[in-house]
């Protein structure tokens, strides 16, 4: 194990145009959270720093959109973001927000210095501009196509279909979000970071440098930029939210919000030590401090190139360590999208399932998209809850408490004699804090929680095979070394599961009566976990079985969102060939009533009815037996087509045709008239 160190460990700062969904979790905040509280409990000073990204332009096309000001819109979800992280036990030591003045001040200074150095080239160009709007494009205000990739949905800024970043004058056949409208072009002045005079030092310190450590993802698309060439990008805006230009020629324009935001990350620090009564330098400017980067894939440009590129200019920064950028996380086979509402938001799951929060926080570790994408299922989140949570974990600390309780009134038993057994299980728990801290060092933490899984199940499988329920009867002073066994396993997993699972951590301390419970490293290195005669308290579930309705309702939910967006996105058919009057008063349509209704045998779609046309009662087949029952549909009025020639189907004479429509479901539905008790009979003309 690594000798203790200083650590600045920070995490993408969330955009306050929405709440944080199981996306943001599992590629950045759970593994984040993970981290930092496995190098405290191994003694390290970590600050690990977050806030609130509260400029750019989603921010303000939501304020328009919903006829607020951007302030109002970030301290809307900046408020609901920090809540919803300190339910969820993120255990920030900051988390700030990029519209606190000491983040504008830092911001500030940071350009100024740059600006002073020389470190800008100072250009006017000519920059994408809607006329109707009477504003320059960039970044989200214009989308078009990628040059790279073709996506036809790329930003002004980037695409995020192949993280290309990009200028706004990239992309092919670019639209103004704002009015739709093709931009013309106008020049305008603004300084830009020649990211080509850094080439050199990146790839040193990267291509060279990391090629070991950094993840494989990550490295690679690293190189794919460096291979393909920097070029000099703009880092201020023609925008009237954000962070103002701090220099002359500057009014009217801000900083680019790729500027600013990690920026944010040095802001927070500042005012959490200022809190705190420390020093915020030697976690940004000390060669001895490793900076660690937690990020989704769509940001790595932006913290493997820019922002080292902007810290490089600067000249007393240290370069991150690492950036472990994780790849997306997918909902049921399907992109997770806040606008298509396909997500499990944070807030309403801290609704929806009290006191759950390592549940989703294991599921989600256990299935984090380290490598390659990955997807979420509601079924996989209950399978892993019942039979690993459940049916390992808590099936294990439950017998042992019990029985402690029952056998010994929760006194740990002195042991007699061990038998190879138990000393191969007790070294077998010693070895677990390294392996778990390998994992986590290299941040795998899929890997490591299986592994923290894999210790309950050394338990599990320990007491199972031992028995001391059926030994008591013959035995007690084994069972006494079995129990004592057993209890030793239930302390390592108190101390052992706190990065995972914090609020299970807690509440098993709190069951083994741990006043103080171990240091990562002593589950190692002390003989005895728990002392023989400590005494104990009772037994209560750390987790409870999720049932097939409460997941059904989370299914149901999906449904809704994705048959919401079917109907909004419906395609309308064009409409057909006119007509002539004359051809419409060829229809004889008229106001009927279904008076009897069978489904034609051997058919799937197809129903008999008898309608009450007001001149007959006749035999009409419809094709409508997937939407409708027989029974539901008898005493319905229709609108029926009443001079159709007629034809057989299935050997009955069909006469005539109801009118039906298709309502955003997909389910048939009457086309009738909108008061009931018209005489059936009556023409529609
Ligand atoms: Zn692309």
């Amino acid at each position: 194990m690594n000798t203790p160190k200083r650590y600045t460990v920070t995490t993408a700062l969330p955009y306050t145009n929405g709440p944080i969904h199981i996306g943001h979790l599992a590629g950045v905040y759970v593994p984040a959270d993970i981290y930092v509280r496995y190098l405290r409990l191994t003694g390290n000073d970590v600050a690990f720093i977050g806030g609130s990204d509260e400029h750019g332009v989603p921010i303000t096309i939501k304020a328009k959109n919903e006829g607020v000001s951007p302030q109002d819109i970030v301290d809307k979800y900046h408020a609901i973001i920090k809540k919803s992280f300190e339910d969820f036990g993120i255990t920030y030591d900051n988390y700030s927000r990029t519209s606190a003045p000491i983040h504008h001040e830092t911001a500030s200074e940071f350009f100024k210095t740059l600006y002073d150095k020389g470190e800008f080239i100072e250009e006017t160009t000519e920059q994408l501009y809607d006329e109707q709007a009477n504003q320059f494009l960039a970044d989200r205000f214009v989308v078009g196509t990628c040059p790279k990739c073709g996506n036809e949905e790329a930003y002004g800024d980037q695409c995020e279909k192949c993280g290309a970043s990009l200028n706004a004058t990239d992309l092919i056949n670019p639209k103004s979000a704002l009015t739709g409208n093709v931009p013309t072009l106008k020049e305008t002045k603004h300084w830009f970071l020649p990211l080509d005079k850094h080439e050199a030092f990146l790839k040193e310190w990267i291509l060279e440098g990391h090629k070991k450590d950094w993840k494989p993802n990550v490295y690679g698309q690293v190189k794919s930029w460096i291979d393909d060439g920097l070029r000099p990008r703009a880092v201020t805006r023609d925008l009237d939210w954000g962070i103002p230009v701090p220099v002359e020629g500057g009014e009217g324009k801000v900083l680019y919000v790729w500027f600013d935001a990690p920026i944010g990350y040095i802001s927070s620090t500042k005012e959490w030590a200022a809190r705190e009564g420390k020093d915020w330098e030697p976690y940004w400017k000390d060669e001895d401090t490793k900076l660690v980067h937690f990020i989704g894939k769509d940001n790595i440009v932006f913290h493997c190139i820019i922002f080292p590129a902007m810290l490089k200019a600067e000249g007393s920064y240290i370069m991150p360590d690492n950036v472990p950028a994780n790849e997306f996380l997918n909902l049921e086979g399907n992109k997770l999208s806040t606008s298509k509402n396909w997500a499990v938001w944070l807030p309403e799951y801290l609704e929806e399932f009290p006191g759950q929060q390592d549940v989703l926080r294991y599921v989600l570790t256990a299935n984090a998209p380290e490598t390659k994408d990955n997807d979420f299922t509601w079924k996989d989140f209950q399978a892993r809850n019942n039979n690993e949570l459940v049916a390992i974990f808590g099936n294990f600390i439950n017998r042992v408490v019990v029985l402690t309780n029952k056998y010994y009134e929760g006194e740990v038993p002195t042991p007699a004699n061990f038998e190879a057994v138990d000393e191969e299980t007790l070294a077998a728990v010693k070895a677990y804090p390294d392996v778990i801290a390998s994992s986590i060092e290299r941040y795998r933490f899929r890997e490591a929680g299986q592994e923290l899984m894999n210790l309950a199940r050394l338990g599990n499988k320990y007491l199972a095979d031992a028995e001391p329920w059926k030994v008591i009867k013959v035995d007690e002073e084994r069972t006494k070394t079995i129990m004592y066994v057993a209890l030793q396993i239930a302390s390592a997993l108190a101390t052992l599961s706190e990065p995972f699972l914090p609020f299970t951590s807690e509440k098993l301390k709190g069951i083994l009566n741990l006043e103080k419970a171990l240091q990562w490293n002593e589950v190692t290195t002390e003989d005895v976990l728990l002392p023989a005669s400590h005494k104990i308290g009772k037994a209560e579930l750390l987790f409870s079985k999720i049932e097939d309705e409460t997941i059904q309702k989370q299914l149901d939910k999906l449904e809704a969102s994705k048959k919401a967006n079917e109907a909004a996105n419906k395609v309308v058919e064009p409409q057909k060939d006119t007509i002539t009057f004359d051809d419409f008063t060829k229809l004889d349509l008229r106001v009927g009533t279904i008076i009897e209704a069978e489904k034609m045998p051997k058919t799937k779609k197809l129903l008999v009815l008898k309608v009450d046309t007001g001149l007959d009662v006749r035999t009409i087949v419809s094709g409508i037996s997937e939407s409708f029952k027989p029974e539901e549909v008898v005493g319905k009025q229709v609108t029926v087509l009443v001079n159709l020639a007629p034809r057989k189907l299935r050997g009955v004479e069909s006469e005539g045709m109801i009118l039906m429509t298709e309502n955003a479901e997909g389910k048939l539905v009457f086309v009738n008239p909108d008061e009931a008790n018209i005489a059936n009979g009556l023409q529609i003309s």
